[in-house]
Order: structure tokens, then sequence, then C-alpha cells
């Protein structure tokens, strides 16, 4: 019989309050096989975990179980711990007594019954623990990077400087993503893209970056530290290595379609730069635009094409890579006008967004900079700024907060005020959130000493009205009704997930929250890796932040890949599935109940095998096998078996 030593712990008061610790001690003391049993005050401290390895070597214990908070915080301490005194990290378990027990009674008797029966079941566990090591894997040292915006940017820069190499994929022509749109940034209104095109031209040079533009991922095979991806390069029908975008082509093409790099506010033609600064710098067809290439209708941009770059037989392209590490930076939209019904539903010119004012305070956008409003160009005298459109409005469009929003629109209103002295800019909120350093500076700035009018209130209809338009509202510390003719209405529109997010997520098997942004693998101690191993996360497309703090998320997941590609080999948990080949009756029920394809059928044998690599130990396929030929690796049948007669009181 195994000697078992139990080590429980008060967790301050955290366990200590509800569960009489003394006398789980007694009990287990008693239990068949414990050899040793003790408590301590913080089992996780320096002095906890010197008290469990002298008891290891002293007691010459062979499997321990600590009785303590979930395994999720310190499962990995007490594991090494033992490690460290020759014990097999896999014959040390936690019993969790804190989140599953103390946490949730206020009965003290009540608590320590179920501390006791939890560290029960968790020894009669542990007597069944196989000694287990980790699996090693052979890992490629190369990065891919989904999504070019600032995060995607900045992590594909940071892994990249430190000398592995990176495949940045891009579905726009260029990258740059929202940043490259905004005009000037909070708190401190420095020029986006004086601080953004740096970056991006250093993407372009790279030796160590791929740059695929216009290009999605479509497919991810493998599995952490090898992974298989397959991209769809789209094509531009114009060759990359050719175009020196000079422009001659913009000049003779025909058809001229609202630009989105505008929001609409512009036109571009149907071979198009998406923006001046863009990277790479080259011109795309827009086959949809186009008079016709499939047969062709026009040819002039071929005509005078001098580098002989339009190539209209481009066709799509599948390219395959393998990448060890994949960081998912697909950004945010804003939640379109036209789910707005109490806005007029993006129907009025007029009431625009706050990418489209960003666009119309650009030096380089379509009004040069000058506030125009849409419909007839007018300078706009009165404008409101209407914080939380669609956001914190749980009954009818987006529950959370977009987090950026009071910050832009106090700085939209500054702005506005710069280039228009005599207009009057009307900000409604619900509250102003400005955590950010600077933030409340810039803030107080704007509402105390540039004239801005704050209105604490919702918005609840604007119209049409005349030549301009009606704001009805109400504010909520005067208590009264407010109503404000406006030239132009600018929303602050919810954040919601990048468009075609959602399938990439469920492709790449990626947990999201009830919003459709990424999951982290813990909120507050793994914030930039994901459940799913190999996959980490950067910038907006975990939630809406702002630009400060997406550049330090991505360097943070940029850092997770280079640690990770810094050690010799990779360590998968052997925690895995394992199949008796002798009870398999290859029925494959498996196979479709597995989320991670870690599942493959043996055509000669007429049975299915684990990939261990890819299996993650969740469990699905051995509640599914019908015949018991799945078992889990140290969570067997009989163990679990075991377990519930304890529970049970048999
Ligand atoms: C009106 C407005 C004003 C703002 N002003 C400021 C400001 O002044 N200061 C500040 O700090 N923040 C500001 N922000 C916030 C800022 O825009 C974000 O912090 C920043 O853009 C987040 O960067 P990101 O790379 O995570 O996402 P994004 O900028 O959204 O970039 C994501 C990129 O991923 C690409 N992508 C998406 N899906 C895929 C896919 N499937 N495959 C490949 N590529 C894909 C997109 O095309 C895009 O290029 C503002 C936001 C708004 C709406």
């Amino acid at each position: 019989m195994k000697r078992i030593g139990v080590f429980v712990c008060g967790c301050g008061i955290n366990i200590a309050k509800t569960v009489d610790v003394k006398k789980v001690v007694e009990e287990i003391g008693h239990y068949p096989g414990v050899v040793y049993a003790t408590d301590y005050q913080y089992m996780c401290s320096d002095p906890g975990q010197k008290m469990i390895q002298e008891a290891i070597e002293r007691e010459h214990l062979d499997g321990i179980i600590v009785a303590a908070c979930s395994p999720t915080l310190h499962e990995f301490t007490f594991r090494r711990a033992s490690e460290a005194v020759g014990l097999n990290p896999y014959q040390c378990e936690i019993a969790n007594i804190r989140e599953q027990c103390s946490w949730v009674h206020q009965d003290k008797e009540i608590a320590t019954a179920k501390a006791i029966k939890i560290t029960k079941s968790i020894i009669e566990k542990e007597r069944l623990n196989d000694s287990l090591s980790p699996i090693s894997v052979f890992m490629t040292r190369r990065a891919l990077v989904i999504g070019g915006g600032i995060a995607g940017i900045q992590a594909a820069l940071d892994i990249a400087d430190s000398g592995y190499e990176v495949i940045l994929v891009e579905k726009e022509p260029s990258i740059g993503g929202h940043m490259a749109q905004l005009s000037e940034t909070f708190p401190t209104l420095d020029c986006s893209q004086c601080i953004l095109t740096p970056k991006m031209v250093e993407i372009s040079h790279h030796p160590k970056i791929k740059l695929l533009a216009y290009s999605e991922v479509v497919n991810v095979g493998g599995y952490v530290g090898n992974f298989n991806v397959k991209i769809l390069k789209k094509p531009r029908y114009v060759k990359e290595d050719l175009c020196n975008n000079c422009g001659e082509c913009f000049k003779v093409c025909p058809v001229v379609v609202p630009n989105e790099f505008e929001r609409g506010l512009g036109s571009r033609y149907a071979i198009y730069i998406p923006f001046p600064q863009a990277v790479p710098s080259i011109c795309t067809i827009d086959a949809d635009a186009c008079l016709g290439l499939f047969p062709l209708a026009c040819n002039k941009c071929k005509e005078v094409c001098e580098p002989n770059a339009v190539d209209y037989d481009m066709k799509p392209e599948i390219i395959e890579e393998t990448v060890g590490a994949i960081v998912v930076a697909t950004g945010y939209d804003l939640l379109p006008s036209e789910e707005l019904k109490e806005y007029g539903n993006g129907r009025n010119p007029d009431i625009i967004d706050g990418l489209h004012f960003e666009r119309l305070l650009s030096a380089s956008g379509p009004t040069q900079g000058v506030i125009r409003r849409p419909s007839d160009g007018k300078v706009p005298k009165e404008v409101v700024f209407v914080q939380c459109a669609g956001s914190r409005d749980p009954e009818k469009h987006l529950p959370y907060c977009s987090k950026f929003c009071c910050m832009y629109t106090a700085k939209h209103a500054l702005l506005y005020k710069h280039r228009v002295p005599d207009g009057q800019p009307y900000i409604f909120y619900i509250d102003v959130r400005t955590a950010g350093k600077g933030y409340e500076e810039f803030y107080h700035r704007v509402s105390e000493q540039e004239g801005v009018v704050y209105l604490r209130g919702k918005v609840s209809k604007i119209f049409q009205d005349g030549d301009g338009l009606m704001v009805w509202g109400v504010d909520t510390l005067t208590g009264k009704k407010v109503e404000i003719t406006a030239d132009m209405v600018v929303l602050a529109t919810g954040a919601v997930p990048a468009e075609g997010s959602k399938k990439l997520f469920a492709n790449l098997k990626l947990a999201c929250d009830e919003n459709g942004f990424l999951s982290e693998a813990h909120p507050k101690l793994r914030p930039v890796e994901s459940l799913t191993p190999g996959f980490f996360l950067a910038g907006a497309a975990q939630g809406p932040r702002d630009i400060p703090e997406t550049v330090a998320q991505a360097g943070g997941a940029a850092s997770k890949v280079i640690g990770m590609f810094s050690q010799e080999m990779l360590l998968h948990d052997p925690i895995v599935a394992v199949v008796d080949e002798n009870l398999c009756s290859g029925c494959k029920i498996c196979i479709s109940a597995c989320p991670y394809d870690a599942r493959e059928f043996d055509e000669e044998k007429n049975i299915v095998r684990v990939n261990e690599l890819l299996c993650e130990g969740c469990g699905a396929c051995v509640a599914a096998c019908p015949s018991g030929a799945t078992q889990q690796q140290n969570i067997t049948d009989d163990q679990i078996r075991e377990m519930v007669k304890v529970v049970l009181g048999e």
C-alpha cells in the first residue's frame, strides 16, 4: 500500500474560517494508508513547501494530498516542490477545500465534514495514480500572427526582434487596422499615422517577417509546437513585386466606388491603394467593382501600367506553413448604426459614428481635416456626441462597456472645438470612465476649459428636423428634458468582435465569451493565453481596449511565445486519454466526441487511436466510449468509482 501524506492548508482564514483544519487533520490521520497528516496556515508559502518536502523525505511518502485551493492555482507549485525531492509530480494531488468548500459554506460543522469527504475521495484517487512523465515534443520555432492592426504589428515585431520568424496574416490589402484610420490619439493628441507608420514600414522591411496581406487563415491543423496552417492569398490582380504605386492606373480607371477606409465618406477607383501610407504599398483591383475581369471589359489599367504589374489571370492561392505558436489579434469592429433604431438606423447621412468622425478630422481624410457634414458639406455649428450608443444597454444592444468611447468622445469634442472655434459641442453620457494614465486630467481639461457641454443622460430619439437634426434627451442631473437642434450627431457606437471572427475562432477551436470576444486562460493569472495550448491573445480581439493597453498586451503575448520558443523541447501534460486495444470495437463514437481532433481511426486494426499531442485530457471521449475502452490517465473509471464510494459514505 502507498504511504500517503496529507497537508491541510488554512489559507489564512480563507479556509480556516469555515473549516476546522485541525479536525480534518485528526480524521484524515486515521484514514487507511495515511502515514502523515498535518496543517499549516499557508501551504503555498516557502516554509509550507519546505514542510511538505521534508515530510516526503522523512516519511518516505509515495503520494501526497494537499488540501487547499483550486488545482488551477497551485497544483503546479506543489507538483514542482514534490519533484524537487524525488516524488513523481503526478503522485501529488490537490483536494479543493476552498472554492468547493469553505467559500460556499457558512456552517463550520457542515464545511468541515465536507472537507474531510473531499480529502478522503482524493486519497482514493491518489492511491491508484500512476507515476507519469510529461510527453516531450519537438517544436517549430516560427510564429503566426493573425491580424495586422497595432496588436498584431507589435506582437510580430517583438517576436521577430528576438530572432524568430513570423508570418503576419492580414485580411485587408494593407496592415494598420483601425489605428490607421484615427486622426490624433488621446490623451496626448499625437498623430496616429505618425506613430503607426514607422512600425508598419518596419514590418515590411524586417528580415524575419513574412507579410501576407489580403490573405486569410482557412485551416489550422496539428498541435502546439507544430501547427499546419493553410492561408488563402486572395488575388490582387496586381503583381506585388512589380507594382511601384505610381498611380497611373488610377487616372484611367472609369469606376468610382465609396472608399471603405474613409467609411464611405470618400471614394476610390476599382484599382486602388486603401490609404497613402498603406503597407504593402501596392495596388489591388477590387474584382466586384471592376467593369469585368472575366471576360475582360476595360483593360485600361493594364494598358498604362509601365512595370506590367497588372495580371488579370491571377488566381487565389493556398499557402501552407508550419508554425509553433499562433497570436490572434483580429481586433474589433463598430456596432453597425443600422442596428440602432432609436438613432435613425444609419439612414441619415449626418448621424455618423466615431470612425467617420476620425476620417473627417484627419488631414489625409476626405475633407483634408475640415469638418463638413456629409449631407451638404456645411461646417456644422452644433454637434451632439452620444456616448454608449449601443454599449451598456443589456435590454436592447450590448451589455458591456466599450471602454475607449468616453476618451475618444472627449477627444472628438476637443478637436472639433479646435477646428470650429465658434461651434458648440454637446456630449450626452451615462457616466465618464477615464481609467488610464493622464486620462482623468484630459477629461477635466475638455469638460472644464474647452467650452464642451457635458449632459448626463441618455438620448431617447434623433430625427430630421428641417435642415438639421432634433436630438431629444434628458439631463438626469437637473431632471429636465433636453431638446437640441444639431447640424450633426456623432454616435460612440459600441465595439464588437471583428467581422468573420466568430467563424475563425470556431475554426481555431478557441473559446469565446458570451459576447464573442476571445476568452483568456485565466482572467488574472493568464490574461494573454488561450485555453487552447499554443494560442496567444493580443488586442481588442479579447475585448475593447485602447492603444496603450493593446500594445502592452501584444508585448505580453509575444513574450509568452518567445518564452515557449526558448525551451529545448515542448512538454505536454501526460494526463491524456488512452485506448485499450482489446476492448475497442472501432465504433468511432469517440472521434465525433473529441473537440481537439485527437482521435484517429486505424483501418487495419479496426480500433481508434489517440494522438496524445493533440489530446487535452478533457475526458469527452471517456464519457462517450460505450465499452470503457477509453480511459484517462490518472482519472480512470476505477478511480472515479472509489471516489464516489467515499462521497456516498459506502
Ligand atoms: C472612433 C475611435 C477612436 C479611437 N481613438 C483612440 C485614441 O485616440 N487612443 C487610443 O488609445 N485608442 C483609440 N481607439 C481604440 C483603438 O482603435 C484600438 O485600441 C486599436 O485599434 C486596437 O488595435 P487591434 O490591433 O487590437 O485591433 P484593430 O485595429 O481592429 O486591428 C485588427 C486587424 O486585424 C485584421 N483582421 C480581422 N480579422 C481578421 C482575420 N480573420 N484574418 C486576418 N486579419 C484580420 C483587421 O483587418 C485589422 O487590420 C479608438 C477607437 C475608435 C472606435
